[in-house]
Order: C-alpha cells, then sequence, then structure tokens
C-alpha cells in the first residue's frame, strides 16, 4: 500500500472547515491591530472563501481579534486583502 501523504491541516475561523495549510490566508492580531502573520505569537486563518465572504469574515475576526469593533476590523481586513493580491 502506498503511504498517504499527510499535509498539515488548520481550521478556518470562519467556518470551521479543516484545510491544507498552503490553501488559507494566515493572520494575526496583536492588540487589535490585524496583519498578515509575520512569524511571531498567535495567529488564525481563513479559507480563500471565506475571505470573499465579508459578512462572515468579520464576524471571525470579532471573534478571532475579541474586538467588537466590526468596522475597524473590515478596514482593516481589506487592506491587507488588497496586499496579499497584489502580490
Ligand atoms: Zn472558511
Amino acid at each position: 500500500m502506498a503511504p498517504k501523504v499527510n499535509y498539515p491541516q488548520r481550521m478556518c475561523v470562519a467556518c470551521r472547515e479543516r484545510f491544507e495549510q498552503k490553501a488559507l490566508l494566515r493572520l494575526q492580531c496583536k492588540e487589535q491591530k490585524l496583519s498578515s502573520y509575520n512569524g511571531i505569537g498567535r495567529s488564525f486563518y481563513l479559507c480563500l472563501e471565506c475571505v470573499e465572504n465579508e459578512k462572515k469574515v468579520t464576524r471571525a475576526l470579532a471573534r478571532a481579534c475579541k474586538c467588537g469593533d466590526m468596522k475597524y476590523l473590515s478596514t482593516q481586513f481589506k487592506e491587507i486583502i488588497t496586499d496579499v493580491r497584489k502580490s
């Protein structure tokens, strides 16, 4: 029997489904400041499908960041997404 390749699986904080790590967007939130993961501290993942769903993503961000200011989170998130798409 051929060995099964096991990719690391991570959970999307918005839909709670598991995906391969490389199919996810990794973010972090420090003192309610949202950014792409820089390798330090806590991080969380969003799948590319949820990234397109602004309402869903904002709710998930509010949970992940423990921040109730949805508008602020949504603005920050849009900036990150714009950067991600440029690169
Ligand atoms: Zn998702």
